[in-house]
Protein backbone atom coordinates (compact mmCIF):
# COMPACT_ATOMS: atom_id res chain seq x y z
CA UNK A 1 0.00 0.00 0.00
CA UNK A 2 1.47 3.10 -1.25
CA UNK A 3 1.81 6.34 1.01
CA UNK A 4 -1.12 8.20 -0.56
CA UNK A 5 -3.47 5.42 -0.11
CA UNK A 6 -2.56 5.24 3.56
CA UNK A 7 -3.37 8.73 4.06
CA UNK A 8 -6.70 8.25 2.59
CA UNK A 9 -8.01 5.60 4.73
CA UNK A 10 -6.10 6.54 8.19
CA UNK A 11 -7.06 10.35 7.56
CA UNK A 12 -10.34 9.22 7.03
CA UNK A 13 -10.59 7.51 9.73
CA UNK A 14 -9.21 9.87 12.47
CA UNK A 15 -12.44 12.29 11.70
CA UNK A 16 -14.24 11.25 14.52
CA UNK A 17 -11.91 12.89 17.12
CA UNK A 18 -12.97 15.88 18.27
CA UNK A 19 -10.44 16.97 20.79
CA UNK A 20 -9.89 20.23 19.11
CA UNK A 21 -12.72 21.96 18.11
CA UNK A 22 -12.56 20.37 14.57
CA UNK A 23 -14.60 21.35 11.88
CA UNK A 24 -15.53 18.51 9.67
CA UNK A 25 -18.11 19.77 7.70
CA UNK A 26 -15.27 22.68 6.30
CA UNK A 27 -14.49 21.63 2.79
CA UNK A 28 -10.39 22.82 2.53
CA UNK A 29 -9.53 24.75 -0.69
CA UNK A 30 -6.91 22.16 -0.91
CA UNK A 31 -8.47 19.23 -2.11
CA UNK A 32 -5.56 16.87 -0.14
CA UNK A 33 -6.71 14.22 2.09
CA UNK A 34 -6.13 15.05 6.28
CA UNK A 35 -6.76 18.51 6.15
CA UNK A 36 -9.74 19.71 9.15
CA UNK A 37 -10.02 22.96 10.36
CA UNK A 38 -9.91 24.40 14.05
CA UNK A 39 -10.67 27.31 15.54
CA UNK A 40 -8.20 29.13 17.69
CA UNK A 41 -8.37 31.29 20.79
CA UNK A 42 -9.27 34.31 18.78
CA UNK A 43 -11.95 32.25 16.47
CA UNK A 44 -9.68 32.27 13.44
CA UNK A 45 -9.73 28.99 11.39
CA UNK A 46 -6.90 27.15 11.45
CA UNK A 47 -5.80 24.11 9.12
CA UNK A 48 -4.59 20.71 10.87
CA UNK A 49 -3.42 17.38 9.56
CA UNK A 50 -5.21 15.21 11.33
CA UNK A 51 -4.57 11.57 11.28
CA UNK A 52 -4.49 8.21 12.64
CA UNK A 53 -0.78 6.39 12.79
CA UNK A 54 -2.62 3.11 12.94
CA UNK A 55 -5.99 1.73 12.31
CA UNK A 56 -4.99 -1.73 14.10
CA UNK A 57 -6.80 -1.90 17.05
CA UNK A 58 -7.41 -5.04 19.95
CA UNK A 59 -10.14 -3.25 21.12
CA UNK A 60 -13.77 -3.73 20.43
CA UNK A 61 -15.80 -0.01 20.67
CA UNK A 62 -18.84 -0.88 19.43
CA UNK A 63 -19.56 2.26 17.66
CA UNK A 64 -15.84 2.38 15.84
CA UNK A 65 -15.44 1.21 12.22
CA UNK A 66 -11.81 0.05 13.62
CA UNK A 67 -13.01 -2.52 16.57
CA UNK A 68 -10.97 -5.60 16.17
CA UNK A 69 -13.76 -8.35 14.94
CA UNK A 70 -13.66 -5.89 11.79
CA UNK A 71 -12.04 -7.83 8.64
CA UNK A 72 -10.26 -5.31 6.53
CA UNK A 73 -6.79 -4.87 5.19
CA UNK A 74 -5.07 -2.68 8.31
CA UNK A 75 -3.03 -0.10 7.75
CA UNK A 76 0.10 1.92 9.52
CA UNK A 77 2.62 4.19 9.02
CA UNK A 78 6.12 3.98 9.89
CA UNK A 79 6.82 7.19 12.12
CA UNK A 80 9.89 8.11 9.42
CA UNK A 81 6.95 7.77 6.48
CA UNK A 82 4.26 9.97 8.41
CA UNK A 83 6.73 12.68 9.50
CA UNK A 84 7.58 13.23 6.03
CA UNK A 85 4.08 13.31 5.00
CA UNK A 86 3.01 15.90 7.38
CA UNK A 87 6.20 18.06 6.57
CA UNK A 88 5.22 17.86 3.29
CA UNK A 89 1.65 19.67 4.07
CA UNK A 90 3.30 21.78 6.88
CA UNK A 91 6.32 22.97 4.59
CA UNK A 92 4.02 24.04 1.73
CA UNK A 93 1.45 25.92 3.99
CA UNK A 94 -1.32 23.69 3.76
CA UNK A 95 -1.73 23.05 7.42
CA UNK A 96 -0.36 24.88 10.94
CA UNK A 97 -0.04 21.52 12.89
CA UNK A 98 -0.47 18.17 13.51
CA UNK A 99 -2.77 15.82 15.47
CA UNK A 100 -2.20 12.56 15.92
CA UNK A 101 -4.13 9.56 16.80
CA UNK A 102 -3.95 5.42 16.68
CA UNK A 103 -5.77 2.81 17.42
CA UNK A 104 -4.29 0.60 19.73
CA UNK A 105 -2.74 -2.41 17.86
CA UNK A 106 -1.00 -5.61 19.59
CA UNK A 107 -0.76 -3.34 23.34
CA UNK A 108 -1.01 0.22 24.13
CA UNK A 109 2.53 0.91 24.73
CA UNK A 110 4.03 0.24 21.65
CA UNK A 111 1.35 2.17 20.00
CA UNK A 112 2.30 4.69 21.98
CA UNK A 113 6.17 4.52 21.12
CA UNK A 114 5.53 4.68 17.28
CA UNK A 115 3.15 8.20 18.06
CA UNK A 116 6.15 9.41 20.56
CA UNK A 117 8.68 8.34 17.76
CA UNK A 118 6.87 10.06 15.17
CA UNK A 119 6.82 13.38 17.18
CA UNK A 120 10.22 13.03 18.27
CA UNK A 121 11.54 12.51 14.30
CA UNK A 122 9.72 15.92 13.94
CA UNK A 123 10.88 17.98 16.77
CA UNK A 124 14.32 16.61 17.14
CA UNK A 125 15.57 15.38 13.63
CA UNK A 126 13.39 18.20 11.68
CA UNK A 127 13.90 20.63 14.15
CA UNK A 128 10.00 21.27 13.95
CA UNK A 129 8.37 23.18 16.76
CA UNK A 130 4.95 24.49 15.90
CA UNK A 131 1.89 22.72 17.09
CA UNK A 132 1.14 18.86 18.29
CA UNK A 133 -1.77 17.30 19.76
CA UNK A 134 -1.01 14.27 20.65
CA UNK A 135 -3.48 11.44 21.67
CA UNK A 136 -2.76 9.30 24.53
CA UNK A 137 -4.81 5.91 24.59
CA UNK A 138 -6.48 4.49 27.24
CA UNK A 139 -3.66 1.66 29.35
CA UNK A 140 -0.65 3.88 28.28
CA UNK A 141 2.34 3.51 30.80
CA UNK A 142 3.08 6.61 33.00
CA UNK A 143 6.46 6.78 31.49
CA UNK A 144 5.50 6.80 27.58
CA UNK A 145 2.50 9.25 28.74
CA UNK A 146 5.64 11.34 30.62
CA UNK A 147 7.48 11.58 27.09
CA UNK A 148 4.44 12.16 24.90
CA UNK A 149 3.81 15.14 27.03
CA UNK A 150 7.71 16.79 26.59
CA UNK A 151 7.10 16.61 23.07
CA UNK A 152 3.54 18.00 22.51
CA UNK A 153 1.60 21.18 22.99
CA UNK A 154 -1.74 19.27 24.37
CA UNK A 155 -2.38 15.79 24.79
CA UNK A 156 -6.03 14.53 25.38
CA UNK A 157 -7.45 10.62 26.19
CA UNK A 158 -11.04 10.23 25.70
CA UNK A 159 -13.12 9.08 28.04
CA UNK A 160 -15.96 8.55 25.97
CA UNK A 161 -18.51 7.43 28.97
CA UNK A 162 -19.09 9.40 32.28
CA UNK A 163 -19.70 5.80 34.37
CA UNK A 164 -17.38 2.70 34.21
CA UNK A 165 -21.29 0.93 33.68
CA UNK A 166 -21.84 3.59 30.88
CA UNK A 167 -18.05 2.35 29.51
CA UNK A 168 -19.22 -1.13 29.65
CA UNK A 169 -22.07 -0.36 27.11
CA UNK A 170 -19.72 1.01 24.96
CA UNK A 171 -16.60 -1.20 25.05
CA UNK A 172 -16.09 -4.75 26.88
CA UNK A 173 -11.81 -4.13 26.25
CA UNK A 174 -11.55 -1.31 28.29
CA UNK A 175 -11.61 -0.73 31.89
CA UNK A 176 -13.27 2.43 33.27
CA UNK A 177 -10.93 3.50 35.90
CA UNK A 178 -8.12 1.80 35.69
CA UNK A 179 -7.60 2.47 32.09
CA UNK A 180 -9.07 5.90 31.67
CA UNK A 181 -9.47 7.44 35.06
CA UNK A 182 -6.07 6.70 36.62
CA UNK A 183 -4.40 7.49 33.49
CA UNK A 184 -6.32 11.39 33.51
CA UNK A 185 -5.10 11.54 36.54
CA UNK A 186 -1.66 11.20 35.71
CA UNK A 187 -1.98 13.53 32.79
CA UNK A 188 -3.08 16.23 34.92
CA UNK A 189 -0.16 15.17 37.52
CA UNK A 190 2.67 15.86 35.03
CA UNK A 191 1.11 18.63 33.41
CA UNK A 192 2.80 22.55 34.13
CA UNK A 193 6.39 19.90 34.79
CA UNK A 194 7.50 20.26 30.96
CA UNK A 195 9.99 22.79 30.51
CA UNK A 196 9.75 22.51 26.47
CA UNK A 197 6.12 23.17 26.42
CA UNK A 198 5.27 24.80 29.92
CA UNK A 199 1.79 25.69 28.37
CA UNK A 200 0.67 22.33 27.24
CA UNK A 201 -2.69 21.52 27.91
CA UNK A 202 -5.71 18.49 27.89
CA UNK A 203 -8.51 17.68 26.75
CA UNK A 204 -10.72 15.00 26.83
CA UNK A 205 -13.93 13.26 24.13
CA UNK A 206 -17.18 11.87 25.46
CA UNK A 207 -19.57 9.94 22.98
CA UNK A 208 -23.12 11.43 23.81
CA UNK A 209 -26.22 8.80 22.72
CA UNK A 210 -24.23 5.60 22.23
CA UNK A 211 -24.92 4.48 25.42
CA UNK A 212 -28.10 5.39 28.29
CA UNK A 213 -26.44 7.76 30.51
CA UNK A 214 -27.95 10.92 30.99
CA UNK A 215 -27.43 14.53 30.56
CA UNK A 216 -26.96 14.73 34.94
CA UNK A 217 -24.38 11.85 34.93
CA UNK A 218 -22.72 13.04 32.04
CA UNK A 219 -22.07 16.43 33.82
CA UNK A 220 -21.68 15.08 36.82
CA UNK A 221 -18.55 13.52 35.91
CA UNK A 222 -17.69 16.64 34.52
CA UNK A 223 -18.13 18.58 37.65
CA UNK A 224 -15.88 16.06 39.25
CA UNK A 225 -13.15 16.26 36.60
CA UNK A 226 -12.84 20.13 36.75
CA UNK A 227 -12.80 20.21 40.32
CA UNK A 228 -9.89 18.11 40.76
CA UNK A 229 -7.61 18.45 37.72
CA UNK A 230 -6.38 21.07 34.93
CA UNK A 231 -8.78 19.42 32.01
CA UNK A 232 -8.97 22.27 29.95
CA UNK A 233 -12.15 21.41 28.40
CA UNK A 234 -14.42 18.78 26.80
CA UNK A 235 -15.77 17.76 23.52
CA UNK A 236 -19.40 15.84 23.32
CA UNK A 237 -19.24 13.60 20.19
CA UNK A 238 -23.17 12.90 19.35
CA UNK A 239 -23.27 9.69 18.15
CA UNK A 240 -24.15 8.84 14.71
CA UNK A 241 -23.81 5.39 13.18
CA UNK A 242 -21.27 3.39 10.92
CA UNK A 243 -21.80 0.75 8.87
CA UNK A 244 -20.48 -2.01 9.61
CA UNK A 245 -19.81 -1.85 13.48
CA UNK A 246 -22.16 -3.05 16.48
CA UNK A 247 -24.26 -0.18 16.71
CA UNK A 248 -24.92 0.82 12.98
CA UNK A 249 -28.43 0.47 13.18
CA UNK A 250 -28.99 2.57 16.83
CA UNK A 251 -30.29 5.67 16.46
CA UNK A 252 -28.26 8.63 15.87
CA UNK A 253 -27.79 11.32 18.86
CA UNK A 254 -29.67 15.04 18.02
CA UNK A 255 -27.17 17.41 17.99
CA UNK A 256 -29.11 19.82 19.94
CA UNK A 257 -28.47 17.68 22.97
CA UNK A 258 -24.48 18.00 22.48
CA UNK A 259 -25.09 21.60 21.89
CA UNK A 260 -26.93 21.98 24.99
CA UNK A 261 -24.41 19.85 26.75
CA UNK A 262 -21.90 22.15 25.61
CA UNK A 263 -23.59 25.01 26.96
CA UNK A 264 -24.22 23.32 30.43
CA UNK A 265 -20.52 21.99 30.11
CA UNK A 266 -19.48 25.96 30.28
CA UNK A 267 -21.14 26.97 33.27
CA UNK A 268 -19.22 24.30 35.19
CA UNK A 269 -16.11 24.65 33.70
CA UNK A 270 -16.16 28.27 32.65
CA UNK A 271 -18.20 29.96 35.38
CA UNK A 272 -17.97 27.56 38.41
CA UNK A 273 -21.57 27.17 38.56
CA UNK A 274 -22.38 23.98 40.60
CA UNK A 275 -23.85 20.84 38.81
CA UNK A 276 -27.29 21.01 41.81
CA UNK A 277 -27.46 25.00 39.75
CA UNK A 278 -28.34 23.89 36.38
CA UNK A 279 -31.79 22.39 35.59
CA UNK A 280 -32.81 18.97 34.31
CA UNK A 281 -36.14 17.53 33.50
CA UNK A 282 -37.84 14.20 35.66
CA UNK A 283 -35.47 11.65 32.99
CA UNK A 284 -32.34 14.04 33.97
CA UNK A 285 -32.38 15.19 30.59
CA UNK A 286 -31.49 18.99 29.95
CA UNK A 287 -33.95 20.96 27.98
CA UNK A 288 -33.74 20.65 24.16
CA UNK A 289 -35.62 24.08 23.69
CA UNK A 290 -34.10 26.22 26.48
CA UNK A 291 -30.80 27.62 27.12
CA UNK A 292 -29.08 25.97 30.27
CA UNK A 293 -28.16 29.62 32.19
CA UNK A 294 -31.71 30.94 31.34
CA UNK A 295 -32.66 27.99 32.88
CA UNK A 296 -30.73 28.00 35.80
CA UNK A 297 -31.19 31.52 36.62
CA UNK A 298 -35.15 31.14 36.80
CA UNK A 299 -34.55 29.25 40.04
CA UNK A 300 -32.27 31.62 41.29
CA UNK A 301 -33.42 34.04 44.51
CA UNK A 302 -30.67 36.38 43.63
CA UNK A 303 -31.55 38.92 40.73
CA UNK A 304 -32.49 41.51 39.91
CA UNK A 305 -28.94 42.21 40.83
CA UNK A 306 -27.05 45.74 41.24
CA UNK A 307 -24.81 45.86 38.52
CA UNK A 308 -22.57 48.32 40.39
CA UNK A 309 -21.88 46.44 43.30
CA UNK A 310 -22.09 42.55 42.70
CA UNK A 311 -19.81 40.19 43.29
CA UNK A 312 -18.05 38.62 40.29
CA UNK A 313 -19.91 34.72 40.89
CA UNK A 314 -23.15 37.27 41.31
CA UNK A 315 -22.47 39.08 37.32
CA UNK A 316 -21.12 35.94 35.82
CA UNK A 317 -25.05 33.92 36.44
CA UNK A 318 -26.69 36.86 34.90
CA UNK A 319 -27.83 35.60 31.07
CA UNK A 320 -26.33 37.76 28.56
CA UNK A 321 -23.33 38.75 30.58
CA UNK A 322 -19.93 36.79 30.07
CA UNK A 323 -16.75 36.21 32.01
CA UNK A 324 -14.97 39.08 30.20
CA UNK A 325 -18.00 41.22 30.22
CA UNK A 326 -17.88 40.70 34.32
CA UNK A 327 -14.18 41.40 34.62
CA UNK A 328 -14.90 44.84 32.73
CA UNK A 329 -17.82 45.98 34.37
CA UNK A 330 -15.37 45.28 37.49
CA UNK A 331 -12.60 47.02 36.15
CA UNK A 332 -14.55 50.38 34.60
CA UNK A 333 -16.84 50.42 37.61
CA UNK A 334 -13.90 51.13 40.28
CA UNK A 335 -14.09 54.05 38.72
CA UNK A 336 -16.87 55.06 36.91
CA UNK A 337 -20.83 53.56 37.67
CA UNK A 338 -22.61 52.20 34.88
CA UNK A 339 -25.68 54.79 34.00
CA UNK A 340 -27.24 52.49 31.33
CA UNK A 341 -28.29 50.13 28.78
CA UNK A 342 -25.55 51.60 26.54
CA UNK A 343 -22.67 51.13 28.96
CA UNK A 344 -23.71 47.74 29.42
CA UNK A 345 -23.58 47.19 25.58
CA UNK A 346 -19.97 49.13 25.44
CA UNK A 347 -18.22 45.98 27.28
CA UNK A 348 -20.25 42.92 25.52
CA UNK A 349 -22.94 42.57 27.59
CA UNK A 350 -26.14 40.82 25.42
CA UNK A 351 -28.42 43.80 27.22
CA UNK A 352 -31.85 42.05 26.07
CA UNK A 353 -30.87 38.90 27.98
CA UNK A 354 -29.88 40.13 30.70
CA UNK A 355 -31.93 43.24 32.00
CA UNK A 356 -35.02 41.28 33.35
CA UNK A 357 -31.87 40.23 35.81
CA UNK A 358 -30.19 43.05 36.77
CA UNK A 359 -30.92 46.90 38.38
CA UNK A 360 -28.35 49.94 37.18
CA UNK A 361 -28.32 52.61 40.29
CA UNK A 362 -30.77 50.58 41.94
CA UNK A 363 -33.30 50.77 39.02
CA UNK A 364 -34.74 47.20 37.42
CA UNK A 365 -34.46 46.87 34.31
CA UNK A 366 -37.14 44.85 33.05
CA UNK A 367 -39.99 43.09 35.37
CA UNK A 368 -39.01 39.25 35.53
CA UNK A 369 -42.87 38.41 35.26
CA UNK A 370 -42.72 39.73 32.18
CA UNK A 371 -39.87 37.98 30.65
S1 LIG B 1 -9.75 2.07 20.88
FE1 LIG B 1 -11.88 1.81 20.28
S2 LIG B 1 -12.40 3.81 19.36
FE2 LIG B 1 -10.16 3.67 19.37
S3 LIG B 1 -9.63 2.80 17.37
FE3 LIG B 1 -9.79 1.11 18.83
S4 LIG B 1 -11.88 0.34 18.59
FE4 LIG B 1 -11.79 2.38 17.68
Amino acid sequence: MNTLNKMKVLTDSAQYDLCDYVNHNKSSQINMPGIYHTKGANGCEIPLFKTLLSNKCKNDCKYCINQNKNNFTRLEFNPEELARVFLSYYNNNYVNGLFLSSGIGDDEDSTMEKTIETIRILRKKYEYDDYIHLKIVPGASKDSIKRAMSLANRVSLNIEAATPSGLEELSSTKDYNKDILKRLSWINSLEGKNDTYPNLTHTTQLIVGANNETDREILNRMEKLYKKSNLKRTYFSAFSPIEGTDFENKKECDVNRTSKLYNADSLLNDYNFKLKELVFDESDKLSLEEDPKILAARKMNIFPIEINKSPYKDLIRVPGIGVKSARKIINIRKKNLFENKKDLKKVGVVVNRAEPYIKLKGQEQRSLDKY
